[in-house]
C-alpha cells in the first residue's frame, strides 16, 4: 500500500506546491528571492489573520510553544496579572509558561474536559487582570472557544487577548482587527498547512506598545522588539540579520499563503466546516462519541473520540495497517480512553483522503470487535462532501 495519510492534529498531509518549495536547495537569508518571499509572506498573513495594516506579523525559527512564550514573555512584566482560560492541556502550558514570567495567573478552566467555562466565570477571573489568554482549539479536547466573545470581553475590561491558534490559525474563524484580538499565534505545521519549523503571530499596535512599555525585557531570542525591526526590514525588501531565518520553509510559506490568499479564506473556514460535518456523520454513524460535549463548540481541524466499550489503544496501530496515522490522547487524566483524527489543511480538499480515513477507521474499529457498518459511514460522509 501507499504511504498511509498523515492524520493527526498537525504535522499534517500539505499541497504538491509546498512540499516542492520546501523541497529545493537551501537560500541564503540574503538572497533577493528569499527577502522577496519573506516580505509577501508577512503581508499574506496580515490577509490569513484579517489584520489592520497597522499590525506587525512576525516569523521566527520555532513551533508552536516558541510563539506562545513570546507572548507571555512580550505583554506582561512579573508581578502582572493574567487571565488564562483553560480548556485543555495547552492552556495549563500557556498558564505555566506566564508563571515562568512571574506573571500572576487567574484560571478560568473548563468544568470538565469537552467542556468551557462560561463567559461569566471568565469575567470573574479576568478582573484585575491585564491580559486574557485562550487556546482557540485546543487539540487535547477538540473544544474550540468562541474568540471572538473572549476577545470582546477582554476589549470591554481594558486587558490585552491573545490566542493560541496553532491547531486553528487559517482553519477556524477568526478576523483579528474586526474581534479586537491583540495577538493570535501559531505554528507551521498545523491547520496553515506546511512542514513544522515555524513560528508565526501577529500583534496588534496596543500589543506592540505593552511590549514598549515593558520594565524587565524579554530574553533576546523572544523578544519582539529585536524581531520587529527584523520584519519590517524583510517587508521593505531590505537585507537585514539578526539570527538566521528559516530559509527553506519561508520559501514554502510564501506558497502556502498565497494558496490561501488566492482561495478566499472565508471559503477556507466553509471547506474546514463542511469536511468536520462530514467527519461528524460518518464518526455517529460509525457509532462514536466526540469528546466536546455540544456541537457549538466542537473544533472543525480535528475529531477527539471516544473509543468505544472494549476498544483501547491499539486500535491506533490497526487504523495505520489501514493507511492513516492518527493521534491517541493528549489530555493526562483521559489519555487512554480517546482518540484523535486531524482533519485540516488541504486533506479538506480531497474527499477521497477523507473517505479513506474513515474507512481505516472503521475497519480497525470492525477489527477491534466493534460492530458497525463501514460503508455507510462512508456514505454518510460524502453526502455531506458532495
Ligand atoms: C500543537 C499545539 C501547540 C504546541 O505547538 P508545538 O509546535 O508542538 O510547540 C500549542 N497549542 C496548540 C493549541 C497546539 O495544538
Amino acid at each position: 500500500m501507499s504511504r498511509p495519510l498523515l492524520m493527526i492534529p498537525g504535522p499534517i498531509e500539505v499541497s504538491a506546491a509546498v512540499v516542492a518549495a520546501a523541497a529545493a536547495p537551501p537560500l541564503s537569508h540574503l538572497d533577493p528571492a528569499l527577502i522577496e518571499a519573506y516580505a509577501g509572506a508577512l503581508g499574506d498573513m496580515r490577509r490569513v489573520w484579517q489584520s489592520s495594516s497597522e499590525s506587525q506579523p512576525f516569523v521566527v525559527a520555532g513551533a508552536g510553544s516558541l510563539a506562545m512564550e513570546s507572548a507571555a514573555v512580550n505583554l506582561l512584566d512579573p508581578g502582572q496579572r493574567a487571565c488564562v482560560v483553560v480548556t485543555g492541556y495547552f492552556g495549563d502550558r500557556m498558564a505555566e509558561m506566564l508563571r515562568r514570567r512571574g506573571v500572576e495567573v487567574r484560571e478560568a478552566r473548563m468544568p470538565a474536559p469537552g467542556e468551557l467555562p462560561s463567559l461569566e466565570e471568565v469575567a470573574r477571573a479576568a478582573e484585575g487582570c491585564q491580559a486574557l489568554f485562550a487556546t482557540h482549539v485546543d487539540t487535547s479536547t477538540g473544544v474550540r472557544t468562541d474568540a471572538e466573545a473572549l476577545a470582546k470581553l477582554a476589549r470591554e475590561r481594558g486587558l490585552l487577548s491573545v490566542f493560541d491558534g496553532v491547531c486553528a490559525t487559517a482553519a477556524e474563524r477568526f478576523a483579528q482587527e474586526a474581534w479586537g484580538a491583540d495577538v493570535y499565534l501559531t505554528a507551521s505545521q498545523k491547520a496553515i498547512g506546511l512542514p513544522a519549523g515555524l513560528a508565526l503571530w501577529v500583534a496588534s499596535p496596543r500589543a506592540l506598545e505593552a511590549r514598549a512599555a515593558l520594565k524587565v525585557a524579554p530574553p533576546m531570542c523572544l523578544d519582539w522588539e529585536v524581531w520587529r525591526p527584523i520584519q519590517q526590514a524583510y517587508e521593505a525588501a531590505q537585507k537585514s540579520y539578526f539570527s538566521t531565518p528559516a530559509t527553506t520553509l519561508i520559501m514554502a510559506l510564501r506558497v502556502g499563503l498565497q494558496e490561501l490568499v488566492s482561495e478566499g479564506i472565508e471559503e477556507v473556514f466553509q471547506r474546514h466546516e463542511r469536511a468536520a460535518r462530514a467527519m461528524r456523520a460518518a464518526w455517529s454513524s460509525l457509532g462514536l462519541e466526540l469528546l466536546p460535549s455540544d456541537e457549538a463548540w466542537t473544533a472543525n481541524t480535528l475529531s477527539a473520540l471516544r473509543y468505544p466499550k472494549g476498544v483501547d489503544a491499539s486500535l491506533l496501530g490497526r487504523i495505520k495497517e489501514h493507511g492513516a496515522v492518527v493521534a491517541g490522547g493528549l489530555l493526562p487524566e483521559l489519555k487512554t480512553q480517546y482518540f484523535r483524527v486531524g482533519h485540516m489543511g488541504v486533506v479538506t480538499k480531497r474527499p477521497d483522503d477523507l473517505l479513506r480515513t474513515v474507512r481505516a477507521v472503521g475497519a480497525a474499529l470492525g477489527e477491534s470487535g466493534h460492530a458497525c457498518d463501514v460503508e455507510a459511514a462512508a456514505a454518510a460522509a460524502q453526502e455531506i462532501l458532495g
